[in-house]
């Protein structure tokens, strides 16, 4: 099913999480372990990333999108980056999404294409919207398109009234949502949303969240991804930054009362950053007590399918 219909008729709140390919095929299983434990959480849908360029291990991103749509019944987001790849590699990794019954493709350009990348005559790609245009134009109204978007600027971007521009120009060339970067002001964030309704997006937009694991990743991240972190969460976590437990306790207060700042402000659907982890996610959405009731007898997706193919 289509994340926009899914986010019609889901439940609300709903929460869905991102995973990442992992290095190797011990990641990879420990994973799979982990998602089986999250799919006990009720995500309506789940994203795996691409490694930009169709580098390291990308092809692993298709396999693990047909994994968690049949193994699991779990509604998948397959991310796909556009630069540093021939079109055609692009149109295999779109393939192989149209045939595991994906439907749902987060369309990026991914790193900042660079000229010597391309062999002269290979077609290739520019920008997120380059994207968005060949899939309409190759799969109709197949997949659900979900593109990025920049609560606080995008650093290739100063003027954020162009930043706004390119993000409408993916919504008009055929995009129905909106997945944000990450972010930690949550006054900023609904600001630019009513940014967006003035610029007249209309598609839902689905804020991207950052659970705190550990103070060094928590700085690292937003350093990284050049967010603003409010003077209030310094002051909490700083002074306990050696205790990682006490750091996760207080992150999963801070997130889960920005979280509820934004559904109160209307918006109903959170996608979490898991960072393929479970513990800083699962504290959060303790804290907003939405997770469903769990019969723990009944043995996980991904287990049942190991335990069928042994047999
Ligand atoms: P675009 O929308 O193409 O924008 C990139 C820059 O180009 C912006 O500054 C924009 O203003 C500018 N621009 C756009 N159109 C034009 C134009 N016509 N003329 C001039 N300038 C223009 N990266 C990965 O490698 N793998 C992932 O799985 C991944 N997942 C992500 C998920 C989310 C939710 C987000 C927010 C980011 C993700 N990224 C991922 C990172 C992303 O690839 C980078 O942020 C990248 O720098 C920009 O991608 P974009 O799709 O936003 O690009």
């Amino acid at each position: 099913m289509k994340i926009t219909q899914k986010l019609e008729t889901a439940s609300k709140p709903s929460y869905s999480f991102e995973y990442f390919v992992p290095k190797t095929t011990q990641g990879l299983h420990n994973l799979y372990d982990r998602m089986d434990r999250m799919y006990l959480l009720g995500p309506q849908f789940i994203d795996i990333t691409w490694n930009a360029g169709g580098s390291d291990g990308s092809h692993l991103t298709p396999e693990m999108v047909a994994t968690a749509q049949s193994i699991y019944g779990l509604e998948t987001c397959m991310h796909l980056t556009c630069t540093r790849m021939p079109a055609e590699k692009v149109d295999e990794a779109l393939d192989a999404a149209y045939e595991s019954g994906c439907n749902n493709i987060l369309a990026l350009r991914g790193d900042k294409p660079d000229e010597n990348d391309m062999q002269d005559g290979e077609d290739h790609f520019t920008y997120a919207v380059d994207l968005v245009r060949h899939i309409r134009s190759r799969f109709g109204d197949h997949f659900d398109i979900g593109v990025a978007g920049y609560p606080e600027g995008h650093d290739e971007q100063d003027d954020s009234s162009l930043l706004m521009q390119h993000l409408k120009d993916k919504v008009d060339a055929g995009a129905s949502f909106i997945i944000t970067q990450m972010f930690y002001d949550v006054d900023r964030f609904l600001t630019w949303v009513q940014e967006c309704r003035d610029a007249g997006i209309t598609v839902p937009i689905i804020p991207g969240i950052m659970p705190i694991s550990t103070y060094a990743a928590f700085i690292r991240r937003a350093s990284w991804c050049k967010v603003v972190v409010p003077d209030y969460f310094m002051q909490a976590i700083e002074p306990h930054k050696d205790d990682d437990a006490k750091v996760r306790d207080i992150g999963a207060d801070l997130v889960a009362d920005m979280c509820r700042k934004i559904l109160a402000a209307g918006i109903t659907h959170l996608h979490f950053y898991t960072m393929n982890l479970e513990k800083a996610t699962c504290m959060i959405l303790d804290r907003l007590g939405v997770t469903p009731e769990v019969d723990a007898v009944n043995p996980l997706p991904w287990r049942q399918s190991l335990a069928r193919n042994r047999r």
